[in-house]
């Protein structure tokens, strides 16, 4: 099977002999950023309040700014390869976005841009390259599972992805498990111990809340399954 470059062909090997098998190029961007633009905004009360309640309640102010100048970019986006589009997502996040998580969402991009570099993409380098853009996550904010963070949610995303590769799990599937791990994830965050971040500050007072970048990672993850799951059945 001859793959263009930049096209990320998210089926399982066994797959690649039919014809319906999902292409998916980065001219599906601009749909998706606005997916997670409509999740984010219908979430922003919910989120903001539980970012009040053990951070500093800026953080979905801080998502949406990333978010807007990404929809700007939108188009520029969708001519570009995968390497270069997540290289760009990077970089514009980390200007926009601002606070702990500008930063650290746009770590999880850059890194997927390298991690990509000459590299054919299926479902099974898609979910190493993710795993390589969360492993960097972790680097920069010293952090790792069960302190309470956004990685909380991606770290078994991650894993999930390469579980699912691994045994050539069905993409519908694989979607499906993807959202359910996220939303396993971000609910495992409200009984945690904050030790990293602002809601650690607060000790034993950050438990009985839901991290609001466990939250976000989850909605945003969500919303791109959908798009992802609707393509599949209806590609456009
Ligand atoms: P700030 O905390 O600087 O105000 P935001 O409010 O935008 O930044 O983002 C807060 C979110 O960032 C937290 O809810 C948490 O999920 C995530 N976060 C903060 N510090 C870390 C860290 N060291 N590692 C991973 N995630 C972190
Ligand atoms: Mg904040």
């Amino acid at each position: 099977m001859i793959r263009k470059t930049g096209e990320l062909d998210i089926t399982p090997e066994y797959y690649f002999e039919k014809e319906d098998a999902m292409h998916l190029t980065p001219a599906l961007l601009p749909r998706l950023i606005q997916a997670i633009d409509h999740a984010i905004e219908t979430s922003a009360e919910e989120v903001t309040a539980l970012d009040q309640a053990i951070g500093d309640g800026d953080h979905v102010t801080n998502l949406q700014r990333g978010i807007k100048a990404l929809t700007v970019q939108a188009d520029e986006l969708a001519r570009l390869d995968w390497m270069t589009a997540w290289q760009k997502i990077g970089m514009t996040l980390m200007t926009a976005v601002g606070g702990a998580s500008g930063s650290l969402y746009g770590t999880l991009f850059v890194a997927m841009s390298k991690a990509a570099r000459d590299r054919s993409l299926d479902l099974q380098s898609f979910a190493e390259i993710f795993s390589s853009g969360v492993e960097a996550v972790k680097q920069r904010g010293k952090a790792d599972a069960g302190e309470k963070t956004m990685l909380d949610v991606l770290i078994p995303v991650a894993a999930s992805l390469r579980q699912d590769a691994a045994e050539s799990v069905a993409i519908a599937d694989v979607l499906k498990n993807v959202s359910r791990t996220a939303v396993t994830g971000m609910e495992s965050t409200r009984d945690m111990l904050a030790t990293k971040g602002r809601a650690s500050f607060l000790g034993e007072r950050s438990r009985g809340h839901i991290d609001a970048g466990a939250k976000t990672s989850q909605l945003m993850i969500c919303a791109l399954v959908d798009v992802l799951a609707e393509h599949l059945t209806t590609p456009s």
